[in-house]
Order: C-alpha cells, then structure tokens, then sequence
C-alpha cells in the first residue's frame, strides 16, 4: 500500500512550548523535545520529515518574512512530499493559512495549519489529537492522489477551509470558526470528508508560488464616534496603498460628510479601501442600505463574505501584481482561492 510522505513544518505556537519556571511565562522550545512527547507519530501510516524554524517563535510575533519562508520551504519539498503539516501558534494562524492560500497557486496537496492552546507536555494537552489528525488528514488520498487539494486548518475535531477561518477564543479548545463556509471534515470515530466543500483544482495548471507581499496597507476599524482627525491620520499616512476598512453590519457607515469626502479623497489618490464588514458572519452588500450607497459610488471595494484575515492578506498579495484600477477590483471582488462564496 502507498504511504504517504508528509512533511512537519514548525514554526513555533503553544504545542511545543515550556514554561518558564521563574516567571511562568511559555517560550518555545525546540523541535526535537515535541516529537520526543509524541511516541504516537511512530504508529502512523505514513512516513514524516521534519524542518523547524532555526528559532521557532511565538505566533504573535508572526510577519509576511516569515510566511514566504514556510512558502519557500512548501516549494522546496513539493514534489518529495505527498501534504505538509504546518505547526503554528493560534493567535495569527488564521492570517498565516490565508497568506498562504493566496502565495500557494494551483496546489494540489494539502496544507494543513495546525497548533494547540495547551502545550504538548501538559496532562490535558489537546496538541496530540490536532496534530495526529492533521498528519492523518494530509495523508488521506484517492485514486487521483491527496484528497485535499488546498491550505486547511485543523483544530479540535474540525478541518476548515484556512483563509475562512478566525480565532474567536483565546481560552477554549474550540479556538476557531469559520462562518461563512462549512467545515471540510470532521473527525469522529471516522473523518467524515464533506467532499462537496472542498476545492477541486483543475491538473491543467502547474504550482507555483508567489513570494512577494505589498505590506503598505493597513486594517481600520469603524466606532460610532471615531473623530475626522483620527481617520486622517490612519487614511492620510504617505506609504499607504490599500486599506481594510472594517465597516457595520453588511458593509454601512455613517453618512457624514466629512467621511465620505475623506473616504473620497483617499480614493482619489489611487488608494483602495476594502469595504470588510466588522460581523464575524454574514456578508457585505453595498447598496442595500442608505448607510452603503455613497459607498460604492465613490468607489470602494466589496470584501464579500471574505474575512478581516483574508482581506488583509489579498490586498497584499494583489498590491505586487500592478494591475489597472479596473483589474484590481475585479480580482478582489472574485474568488481566488475559495476565500468569499
Ligand atoms: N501565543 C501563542 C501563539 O500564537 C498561542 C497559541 O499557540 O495558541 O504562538
């Protein structure tokens, strides 16, 4: 029988993390001691490599750098690996797996982002099941090879589609959800694949990565109350390309002059401003209130159903590829990698 090849990237987070016994504090830790505490990885069905960040690190701490190092590391082994397991902290691995679905084009093996919010050594970890799982998910294949064909996120009993997904809890073992798009699989006594969900890419079209990322873009986030003076300066500043306005409900704002002529203006000097509703569900759609129409006049882009993370993330990806004003909206208003129904 074949078995599958996968690789186990780590790059830090709580699973592999020890506590400082001064302060208390978790720092990471190395990469050798993790798989020490996993005897279980010896039992699956498939082989393993490893590579480790030199100094793997906390999540928090995460850049576009680093992203185009796990992206660069995916390209290396791409053709000896049959998936890819990537260990990550929770707090921004949502922002990494929908970096990653943008920099990673026409994949056709798995990608799964996986971590814990206990570390692995604790009694009570839930670092052993996501990981085993997420090993076990990266190997599953048909006739026509790997199953899951795209960038996943693994955790607690759940594999979601990576760029759909947000950390909504910082304490419970169910950190994550995806709202606006069904899980991909779910792992009982058996892993039950919703095949339906997952994305089928055509064979015709070859890998590749894009290792380029514009970061001149910023994410502002709408308060009743925020002053004229303060959006300035977030809206005004001079490197600024792009901009994730984080808006009410199904994308609306107040309708003060003073807005829309800032929003304006800011347009007008060839900046985008996404138009990303602040709802964890739902989807924008400008036009449907008063409170929107002004909006799509003067010209902002509609994020969809896309989450803050996969907004964020497209922009930058977008931002390196010099499209025309025109381009640029049309390939943010449709769906590159799964990321808005
Ligand atoms: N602070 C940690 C990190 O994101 C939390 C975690 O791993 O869950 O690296």
């Amino acid at each position: 029988m074949y078995q599958s090849n996968i690789l186990l990237i780590y790059t830090g987070g709580t699973i592999g993390m020890i506590k400082n016994p001064e302060t208390g504090a978790l720092k990471s830790f190395d990469f050798d001691n993790l798989l020490i505490k996993i005897p279980e990885l010896k039992l699956l069905d498939c082989t393993i490599e490893t590579v480790s960040f030199e100094e793997p690190i906390d999540s928090s701490n995460m850049s576009p750098q680093y992203w185009i190092k796990i992206a660069d590391i995916i390209e290396t082994y791409y053709h000896s690996c049959d998936g890819f397991v990537v260990l990550h902290g929770s707090d921004t691995m949502s922002y990494t797996a929908s970096a990653l679905s943008f920099m990673l084009e026409n994949l056709s093996k798995p990608v799964i982002f996986t971590g814990s919010q206990l570390p692995i050594g604790d009694l009570r970890t839930d670092a052993k099941e996501n990981l085993i799982t997420s090993i076990q998910v990266a190997s599953l294949r048909d006739y026509d090879g790997p199953i899951i064909k795209e960038v996943g996120l693994y955790f607690e009993y759940k594999l979601y589609r990576g760029n759909r997904t947000t950390k909504i809890n910082a304490e419970h073992f169910e950190a994550f959800a995806s709202l606006n798009y069904p899980e991909l699989l779910e792992s009982g006594v058996h892993l039950k694949i919703n095949k339906d969900f997952l994305i089928k890419p055509s064979n015709a079209f070859k890998f590749k990565i894009h290792s380029q990322l514009n970061t001149n873009v910023s994410i502002v986030k709408l308060f009743p109350g925020i002053s004229e003076k303060m959006l300035q300066v977030f809206l005004l500043c001079s490197d600024l390309e792009g901009v994730v306005l984080e808006t009410y409900g199904a994308g609306n704002t107040t309708t003060q002059q003073w807005f829309i002529d800032l929003l304006s203006k800011v347009i007008q000097k060839g900046i985008y401003i996404i138009n990303v509703t602040q709802c964890s569900g739902g989807s924008v759609l400008m036009g449907q209130y008063e409170t929107s129409e002004k909006l799509q006049e003067i010209g902002l882009i509609s994020a969809g159903d896309m989450t803050t993370e996969a907004a964020i993330t497209k922009l930058m990806y977008l931002l390196t590829k010099n499209l025309s004003p025109e381009l640029f909206r049309t390939k943010y208003e449709q769906s590159l990698r799964g990321e808005m129904s």
